[in-house]
């Protein structure tokens, strides 16, 4: 059957002109090329942008270690998504579940903290930083001082 060039045919005259956006099925996307971009539609062309746009997003919040550790780590993610709402750059919806998962990685420190410091506390109640990775100590409770060996009576 031969295609026809009708208003409502699916088959364009030129394949270079329409969206080369691939679907899992393996199907291409039928729409025109934006004009804007080398090889999507207006609609696919901004799925990118906006991809892009949160890939970056997600690299400005990260720390540089990667990972959320400490405190300021934290509070610089904190900061940052502070200057996201403030420029409309993130969806509220994301800043929120953001902003709760912030919590709940300080709450754990708190609790590492504690954790570590009850672990090594000596005898005297003074706490004493960590010598080897905390993490891995166990949690011993030290007796204050020993018991005296009582005398039988006999
Ligand atoms: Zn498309």
């Amino acid at each position: 059957m031969k295609a026809t060039q009708s208003s409502r045919s699916r088959v364009a005259p030129d394949e270079s002109l329409l969206c080369q956006f691939p679907f899992a099925d393996g199907r291409r996307c039928r729409m025109l090329r934006y004009k804007g971009h080398p090889s999507l539609c207006f609609f696919h062309s901004r799925e990118e942008l906006e991809r892009i746009e949160l890939e970056q997003i997600a690299a400005e919040i990260s720390p540089p270690s990667g990972e959320f550790t400490t405190v300021s780590d934290i509070e610089r993610m904190t900061r940052k998504l502070f200057q996201l709402v403030a420029t409309n750059r993130i969806p509220i919806r994301n800043v929120q579940v953001l902003a709760h998962l912030a919590q709940l990685l300080l709450h754990c420190q708190r609790l590492a903290r504690r954790e570590i410091t009850s672990a090594h506390e000596p005898i005297s109640g003074e706490p004493v930083p960590p010598k080897t990775s905390p993490a891995s100590a166990p949690k011993q409770r030290v007796p204050r001082k020993p018991a005296p060996p009582r005398a039988q009576k006999s």
